[in-house]
């Protein structure tokens, strides 16, 4: 089957596409209200009909920043929501009494809309906190007691731990287990009133303690823990557990589809039976949430573990959160990639249902293609070596200049022409120059013809050397009328093309070639530190010329430097007369070589 060339092909479908295109199709969630904000089934059920077909939510908690792994998940909810005519709810999951760092909250919410995403929808800022609905978990909490579904334990840590039993072992009944809903309800109101000392009490769900899934024994609920909140602040010393609190939040902002990660599949039984006592209850809205999990982002080379990443920026092993070798999102967007770059890896990527890594080159390759048609071009002598045009004044008079240009893009000559110089004395790569050539090689050596690219075929006489037997510049002679872009330029054939830049117009500029922050491809999965298998050459700083249009870059700016790769005015040294770029990623992967 062939497709037309102008026809967009469709998304490839995956089995979110699937559920959601299903519950569309059945009407699953189409008779359900939205109260116009967050509530309980009152709230909603007085509101109008949810004028979101879908609802998801991303649900950070504002404890570090967000990394490529995160991105995925903003793809996810954020993409599906938009394209299929939902919501997402940009959620932060603040119910850990720890305190919020406004440093981590902004750069969360800077994220997500960098990566091109909004949680403004008909009017309204989908924006909410999971701490501003404790009141409402309370009273959840004390329905799950009056209809004998929750009771207070008083066991010690140990022997709950003991008495949970293990996978081939089923548990042991708590002796508190059969109090009365009156005892149960006195002693969560004395847990809430902070009459019993932290750790002394919780609140636990009373399900099955011989369940073959342990996280149906009997879960935890309510803790005790005295500690003053960023929102709530003393209001409260009982907090409730990320596993009660998530299907709560889902429920009463009218989520429909609830995307987490796969460790969360064994959570799955109680997210349902929790939200179905309490839509039965008459206190949140039906039909329910459903969670669906997908494979979390694992990607070769790269640490997603907030902590972790923490840990590269408290110990300085990186220069900071934005260090462009982070997996960090502000440090991928000080590294050069595009939102569009990380939307097409996640888009590529696809989500599954098991676990796997995806190799670092997929990522590099999504900014290759969305940089290709979009980067200007550009050519940066990244390792110069001196070339001198012995025939120059003869031929083109003592110190003159020739004017060279190039275009901006090859295949979009609308986007006009870059200017430059060609003289006497030219910068070119290191590399460009062998004395004695190996097999294959066809660029400068003596005798050797090459054309510099946009300029003059030249040949090469030889080169000078130091004492140590460096080569501290090379000769070559004009060869005239053979100027790129003139009749009969081609007349002398060659193998060769070069890049340069010439010395009378070229800028200095800082070049720093990142390559990959970790030397294994899984780092930090094995009996090692993860901080030994840090790649120490991680950053090579060099000096580079690059031609004039390059050097007037302002920070942000995207090119391809011609052979080289792709490159961006580092967003924050960067100064106009003072150039600082970034390598991005090669030409080609290199990642396997
Ligand atoms: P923590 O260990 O601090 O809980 P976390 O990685 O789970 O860290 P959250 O802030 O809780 O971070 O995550 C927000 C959302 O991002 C969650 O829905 C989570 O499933 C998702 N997420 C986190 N890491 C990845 C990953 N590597 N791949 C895909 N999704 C991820
Ligand atoms: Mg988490």
């Amino acid at each position: 089957m062939t497709v037309p060339a102008d026809k967009e092909l469709p998304k490839p479908s995956n089995f979110l596409r699937q559920v959601i295109e299903r519950d569309l199709e059945q009407g699953t969630y189409a008779q359900r209200r939205w109260g116009g904000s967050p509530g309980d089934a009152a709230n909603h059920l007085a509101g109008e009909p949810d004028p979101a077909r879908i609802r998801t939510r991303f649900p950070p908690e504002p404890n570090g920043y967000l990394h490529v792994g995160h991105a995925k998940s903003i793809c996810l909810n954020f993409g599906l929501a938009r394209e299929y005519g939902g919501v997402c709810h940009m959620r932060f999951d603040d119910t850990n009494p720890e305190k919020e760092d406004v440093e981590y909250v902004n750069s969360i919410l800077d994220a997500v809309q960098w990566l091109g995403f909004s949680w403004d929808a008909n009017g309204t800022s989908h924006l909410y906190h999971a701490s501003d609905y404790f009141d409402f978990m309370y009273r959840a909490a004390e329905y799950l007691i009056e209809a004998g579904l929750a009771y207070v334990d008083e066991q010690s840590a140990e022997e709950m731990r003991v008495n949970r039993g293990d996978f081939g072992k089923p548990g042991v009944d708590s002796p508190f287990r059969s109090r009365s809903i009156d005892e149960n309800l006195q002693r969560f109101r004395d847990m809430r009133d902070g009459k019993l000392p932290d750790g002394a009490a919780v609140l636990r769900a009373k399900i099955d303690m011989a369940s073959p899934n342990i996280n149906m024994r009997d879960p935890a609920l309510y803790r005790i823990r005295r500690a003053t909140h960023h929102n709530t602040g003393d209001k409260w010393c009982i907090y409730p557990m990320y596993t009660y609190a998530h299907p709560i939040e889902d429920a009463l902002e009218n989520i429909t589809h609830s995307l987490c990660t796969l460790e969360f599949e064994d959570q799955r039984p109680f997210y349902d039976w929790l939200l179905d006592a309490l839509g039965e209850g008459g206190l949140t809205n039906q039909p329910h949430p459903r969670q669906y999990e997908f494979a979390r982002l694992n990607l070769t080379y790269v640490i997603t573990s907030k902590r972790k990443l923490k840990q590269l920026v408290d110990e300085k092993h990186v220069s900071g959160w934005d260090d462009p070798r982070m997996p960090t999102i502000v440090g991928l967007r000080r590294r050069g990639y595009t939102p569009e770059s990380l939307q097409l890896f996640c888009e590529r990527i696809g989500v599954t249902k098991s676990d796997s890594w995806i190799d670092y080159s997929t990522l590099e390759q999504a900014l290759r293609d969305d940089l290709d048609p979009k980067a200007a071009r550009g050519m940066a002598v990244l390792d110069p070596l001196k070339l001198v045009i012995t025939n120059w004044d003869a031929v083109m008079g003592a110190g003159a200049l020739d004017d060279c240009s190039a275009p901006v893009h090859p295949h979009q000559p609308e986007r006009g022409r870059r200017e430059f110089k060609f003289g006497r004395e030219l910068w070119i790569e290191r590399t460009d120059y062998e004395e004695v050539p190996p097999k294959g090689y066809n660029r400068l050596f003596p005798g050797n013809k090459v054309r510099l690219k946009y300029g003059y075929v030249i040949e090469c006489k030889g080169a000078t050397k130091d004492a140590n037997g460096n080569v501290t510049e090379v000769q070559a002679e004009l060869i005239p009328d053979t100027k790129s872009g003139t009749p009969g330029s081609d007349k002398v054939k060659v193998k060769g093309v070069i890049t340069w830049v010439a010395a009378a117009d070229g800028v200095p500029a800082e070049v720093r070639m990142y390559d990959r922050l970790f030397s294994v491809p899984q780092p930090g999965t094995g009996d090692k530190d993860f901080l030994e298998e840090i790649n120490p050459d991680s950053l090579r700083v060099v000096t580079a010329y690059v031609e004039p249009s390059l050097a007037h870059a302002k920070g942000d700016d995207r090119f391809q430097f011609e052979r080289h790769g792709y490159f961006v005015a580092d967003r924050v040294e960067h100064r106009e007369g003072k150039p600082v770029f970034n390598r991005v990623a090669g030409m080609k992967d290199s990642w396997g070589k």
